[in-house]
């Protein structure tokens, strides 16, 4: 893509409105804008990052046989009833229509995907399912400062496993764990912890919080540097410097931000929904359940503020809009185009700054904003070298290499 056919245009500026270094980075590089707190649209650049995310983890649901689907964000009233999450659910969005009938815009889909398993499974032969869709959710959430780490609508991957017994449940439920742990990987982070935290309103037992370090972080968490011991600190009463309960090493606090948190449901929707299933004996159970979200949308801003200097956006190649980016400086000459063609020619996502108007240093300023993790620049010099000059956005050395060595590097 040519920088000078993008709609968007950098900002110099930060938008007033908004605190929050993802938000802030994101407005002002064009990927995001913002409509109402807490409601985005996601711009080329954005919605190219978003896409990325997304499809690590479709790919890395679809391995643990993951089918996926597409739920209605529109729900009747009656479905929710039937849990009771009607009345109890504080943060729905409710709506009537014309005739006075109320609807709730889809904040999470247990009772929805409950109702598609109890039409489709009747005995043990069915089971185990697992099922997941990537979708946008609508929350009245009461603080939406924090871009797109706190949406009133965001994007979220929700999984949801059926079984026929609990140990069956278990092995799912650490196959789902590793899972997010390598979707996590891929999408850059190098630190992430698996807290352990209430099961909520869901279950008895501990949920668990897939949890990324940063000052931005509106979580707290204790951990243990040695084992891979950790606790949400809203549930736990251990104090930074207690003891460890796995190791006995000094337990350390630090700020985090939820990226992804996964519920053992167990009866907790398909008793009062009625989902069961017939056992080898004939006997009707009700089917063992979890639940496992994950936020596109979250993720996306989390990346931005674990992953950025005062300069920018740094993202890391997994998720990058665009693999290269190239700087053409020099005046009146092909060669960028050209390199341009080669590069997209051999599979390379590549962002082309062709614009006539716009300084060096303004384009500079711009690659660094951007974030893209490869610059490629072309100038009067390079071409009088006949070479290039390439940079990792997250290193501060240039280099100076041919095309040969170029296209290889990058392609
Ligand atoms: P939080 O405690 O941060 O409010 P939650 O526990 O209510 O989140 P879950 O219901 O567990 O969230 O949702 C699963 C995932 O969906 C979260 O881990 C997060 O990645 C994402 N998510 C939840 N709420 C939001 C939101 N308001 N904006 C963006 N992403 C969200
Ligand atoms: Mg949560």
């Amino acid at each position: 893509m040519k920088l000078s056919q993008l709609f968007t245009k950098t900002l110099r500026e930060a938008p007033k409105d908004e605190v929050s270094v993802n938000a802030r980075l994101l407005a002002r590089a064009g990927f995001i804008q913002k409509l109402s707190s807490g409601v985005y649209s996601f711009l080329p650049l954005g919605f190219r990052v978003l896409r990325k995310i997304e499809a690590i983890i479709r790919e890395e649901m679809n391995k643990i046989g993951g089918q996926e689907i597409l739920m209605p964000a529109l729900h009747p009233k009656e479905i929710w009833e039937e849990t009771g999450r009607w009345d109890s659910a504080d943060y729905l969005y409710k709506i009537k229509d014309r005739q006075e009938k109320e609807w709730a815009l889809g904040a999470t889909h247990e009772e929805v995907v409950t109702d598609i398993a109890r039409r489709y499974i009747n005995s043990y032969k069915d089971l185990p399912l697992a099922i997941y869709q990537i979708q946008t959710k609508f929350r009245d959430e009461m603080r939406a400062k924090s871009g797109l780490l706190r949406g009133k609508e965001f994007s979220m991957k929700d999984l949801y496993s059926f079984h026929a017994d609990e140990e069956d449940r278990k092995k799912y439920y650490d196959k789902v764990k590793q899972s997010y742990l390598n979707i996590l990987k891929r999408c850059g982070f190098e630190d992430v912890r698996v807290a352990e935290a209430s099961g909520g309103s869901f279950s008895k037992e501990y949920s668990h919080e897939f949890q990324v370090p940063t000052e931005a972080g509106e979580d707290l968490i204790m951990f243990c540097a040695k084992c891979d011991f950790s606790q949400n600190k809203e549930i736990c009463d251990l104090r930074a410097g207690a003891q460890c309960p796995n190791c006995g090493e000094k337990l350390k606090e630090e700020k985090t931000i939820e990226v992804g948190n996964i519920f053992i449901l167990g009866k907790r929707y398909s008793e009062p929904m009625g989902l069961t299933f017939s056992d080898k004996n004939g006997n009707k159970k009700s089917v063992i359940m979890s639940c496992y979200g994950l936020g596109p949308s979250r993720l996306m801003g989390a990346i931005v503020e674990v992953y950025n200097d005062d300069k920018g956006i740094i993202w890391p190649e997994e998720v990058a809009p665009f693999k290269v980016l190239i700087v053409d400086v020099a005046e009146k000459n092909d060669t960028a185009e050209k390199l341009y063609q080669d590069l997209q020619e051999a599979g390379a996502e590549v962002l082309y700054d062709d614009r006539a108007d716009k300084s060096a240093g303004e384009k500079f300023a711009d690659a660094d904003l951007l974030g893209i993790p490869w610059r490629i620049v072309v100038s009067k010099k390079t071409i009088s070298e006949r070479k290039f000059e390439l940079k990792k956005r997250r290193e501060k050395g240039t280099k100076l290499i041919d095309k040969k060595e170029l296209l290889k590097k990058l392609t």
